[in-house]
């Protein structure tokens, strides 16, 4: 059996025993039962401290998104994306070595305390993503997939991981090359990914927070919410791009509260049109690829 396909085939059982593993045992280390108590968590703060008072509970589109949270935290990588990148790292990792190993930059991380280099991947992997996100709405045919984040029309903390899987892709594939370059020793993410998703379910929560004079630095659901807002400011493809930190939006100008009040209408224009299965808007991109192709589609 050649070696790439070995890879792929030990990705799916090695990913399935490891599923299987994560819903019968729970520990502290355990990305499944993390996922669901940061949920439920957030999905509490929000019953008790309401923003918009009115929202109901179980919101619109509250179980879609909560597929999405499901699908997009553990399916996907389970269907593909587990195999595919399995593949592209063992090839990556090849082809750095023609260049003399992992650590292609001069200086040499590995031997820094680990909680600084949790902490410098931490916001060099927001700063990538700040880039990529900008890019998913600057570019017209990445936006079609960005598209589906924004056609939440009423924000609540499972609308985080409401995407198109193509952003697992992207994101994954251009932060990985940077940051294998620059060799980290850190070979485990754990706490860097569930601060992230804390993070991440705060922004889209139903709950007023700035965090006072760190709003400057992080992120906030009152910030997010305008990055979500149907109408923007004249000349601007989007505002507020941060993911964990907010910082990035503040230092490059692309900034923008104009008030608190929490019920600027959120979306694009046409969004009501737009697809509201899963499956239609997993597709929706494709189809509207084709249609421009071939109008009387
Ligand atoms: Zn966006
Ligand atoms: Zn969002």
């Amino acid at each position: 059996m050649n070696k790439y396909s070995e890879t792929i085939i030990n990705s799916y059982t090695g990913y399935f025993n490891y599923l299987k593993n994560e819903i019968l045992y729970p520990s502290w280390h355990n990305y499944f039962y993390w996922l669901l108590a940061l949920s439920l968590l957030v999905w509490l703060l929000e019953v008790i401290f309401p923003w918009r008072k009115e929202q109901a509970i179980f919101r619109k589109d509250f179980w879609l998104d909560g597929f999405y949270m499901f699908f997009n935290f553990f399916l996907f990588s389970l269907i593909v994306f587990n195999a595919i990148s399995n593949v592209a790292v063992d090839f990556f990792n090849q082809f750095i070595a023609l260049f003399g190993g992992s650590n292609v930059v001069a200086f040499h991380i590995q031997q820094w305390p680990v909680w600084s280099q949790y902490l410098l991947m931490f916001i060099l992997a927001d700063f990538i993503q700040w880039n990529i996100h900008r890019m998913l709405h600057k570019s017209k045919y990445l936006w079609e997939f960005h598209k589906v984040h924004h056609s939440v029309q009423q924000m609540g903390f499972a609308a985080h991981l409401r995407f198109h899987w193509m952003e697992t892709v992207i994101y994954k594939t251009i932060q990985y090359i940077p940051l294998a370059m620059l060799g980290f020793g850190i070979q485990d993410f754990f706490i860097i990914h569930i601060i992230a998703t804390a993070i991440g379910h705060l922004n889209h929560a139903n709950i007023k927070l700035t965090y006072g004079p760190l709003k400057y630095v992080l992120n906030n659901p009152v910030m997010h919410l305008w990055h979500h807002a149907r109408k923007l400011p004249q000349n601007r493809y989007g505002v507020n791009f941060g993911l964990s930190l907010s910082i990035w939006d503040y230092l490059f100008k692309t900034a923008y509260i104009p008030n608190e009040n929490g019920y600027e209408p959120l979306g694009f224009d046409d969004v009501e049109k737009f697809p509201n299965t899963f499956i239609q808007q997993a597709l929706y991109p494709i189809s509207k690829e084709k249609k421009k192709k071939n109008p009387k589609f």
